[in-house]
């Protein structure tokens, strides 16, 4: 018999179940354009995935259902609005099929903490059902359906370093060496995102400040090319800090604890209210992390690892 072709050979059998992991992500820099006419702003971002983790599951089903567990589980909603859902709906649309899933999601990533747990479930949603269908597609063709989901999610099925340009969703990779120690501080309540970028340009506006042309600094480029933690932790920026303390003055309590007990480099995730504390090495992380567990702005505190790889199948 004539030998089999790749196209020949008969697809795999369908699994009944996927599990895909998805990381969390810190902006090591966050610049914020002005307001765009579609309501974004143009950003120049640095994505950073660390070893904080949603696991998305998709299991075969007649239906579409979801259900949560783990970290802020109660506070995440579980109909269309989800953004796992949205993910399940795009796909099947997209692939000319019925959106038949059971997704579950176990939560590590703090809801509403300015670490894209929602697009992390996006992106780890498109994975699952593209691995339970068979549908197979590229990575680009994934990684559009992502842009239309959010601007954080494509850089959930990527991880590690990269360059977010346009809304974040254009990424591009930045080279990094080494592995970073990170301890992050959840604070006790969630903040929205879009007042977050609300308050940037009410803030500018009244100091009558031009909102500048998005743009990374070449120091924290040259500090993640080096792996050095010291000049990483001197180069972090981010534009929403302002804003978010403003809305939030108990975040300056948490940026300074970190910062008293040894860290290298403190930063607001994205658009907050968790923090982010940079330490030298294991030793520094565990000493920061003690203090700010003892935060009374503190809820719950973390140490991981960056970077972390993106969405992947188990
Ligand atoms: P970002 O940093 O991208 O702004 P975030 O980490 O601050 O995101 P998310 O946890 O992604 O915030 O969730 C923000 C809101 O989105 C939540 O308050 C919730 O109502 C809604 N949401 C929709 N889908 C999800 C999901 N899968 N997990 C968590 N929240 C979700």
């Amino acid at each position: 018999a004539a030998a089999l072709t790749p196209e020949d050979e008969p697809r795999p059998r369908l699994t009944e179940s996927v599990t895909v992991r998805v990381p969390a992500k810190v902006n090591l820099a966050l610049s914020v354009g002005p307001p765009r006419p579609d309501g974004y702003h143009d950003l120049a971002t640095v994505f950073h995935a660390v070893g904080l983790f949603d696991e998305v599951c998709a299991a075969e089903s007649e239906t579409l259902t979801l259900t949560c567990e783990g970290e802020g589980a109660a506070e995440v909603p579980l109909d269309a609005t989800n953004l796992a859902w949205r993910a399940a709906v795009l796909l099947a649309e997209t692939t000319g099929r019925h959106p038949a899933v059971r997704l579950h999601l176990a939560k590590g990533i703090p809801v509403a903490g300015g670490m894209a747990g929602g697009s992390a479930d996006a992106a780890g949603a498109l994975v699952a059902c593209d691995a339970l269908w068979g549908t197979g597609l590229s990575r680009d063709e994934l990684h559009s359906l992502a842009a239309r989901l959010g601007s954080d999610v494509p850089f959930a099925l990527y991880g590690g370093t990269a360059m977010g340009t346009g809304r974040g969703d254009q990424i591009a990779p930045v080279l990094a060496r080494g592995e970073f120690h990170w301890v992050f501080a959840f604070a006790h309540e969630g903040l929205s995102t879009p007042a977050v970028f609300r308050e940037l340009d009410r803030l500018r506006e009244a100091a009558g400040e031009e909102a500048p042309a998005p743009g990374v600094d070449d120091e924290l480029l040259r500090a993640l090319r080096a792996g050095d933690p010291a000049l990483l932790g001197a180069a972090l920026r981010n534009d929403l800090t302002r804003p978010a303390t403003s809305l939030r003055p108990d975040l300056r309590a948490t940026l300074q604890a970190g910062r008293e007990a040894g860290a290298i480099g403190t930063l607001l995730s994205g658009s907050g209210p968790t923090c982010a504390f940079l330490a030298a090495d294991a030793t520094g992380a565990a000493a920061v992390a003690e203090a700010l567990a003892a935060a009374p702005s503190v809820r719950a505190v973390r140490r991981a690892l960056g970077p972390a790889p993106g969405a992947h199948v188990l």
